[in-house]
């Protein structure tokens, strides 16, 4: 069972396929291990399948969970509030949990911390 984390630039190498020199992988949680994928071989573990479709699920999922890592970044009230309101009205829901943001992801709620 996988779930998103989030996104990396550093890690450019994808652990499932092994393919080098991406331009960025997102971070997966693989039963508890933190493992990097290109967007497509994450769409494939995500989805079930490589798609494009699939691949833009991630794209979408990875980009926002990208910006409320941004914008609690302050890790003031106000930037708590900012996110969750623009999670909200994009149809995502979002609570604050001490320093994390929580993201509901469709694997489930992910921890954003700032
Ligand atoms: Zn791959």
């Amino acid at each position: 069972m996988f779930k998103l984390l989030g996104t990396s630039d550093d890690v450019t190498t994808c652990d499932c396929c092994g393919k080098r020199g991406l331009k960025m992988t997102v971070a997966l949680d693989r039963d508890g291990e933190v493992v990097h994928f290109g967007r497509d071989c994450a769409g494939a573990a995500l989805y079930g399948r490589k798609s494009a479709g699939n691949t833009d699920r991630v794209k979408f999922w990875a980009g926002w969970i990208a910006y409320a890592r941004r914008t609690i970044a302050a890790g003031t009230d106000a930037a708590f509030a900012a996110a969750e309101d623009r999670l909200s009205r994009a149809g995502i829901e979002a609570a604050r949990c001490g320093d994390e943001l929580m993201v509901r992801t469709p694997q489930g709620w992910t921890a954003v911390a700032a």
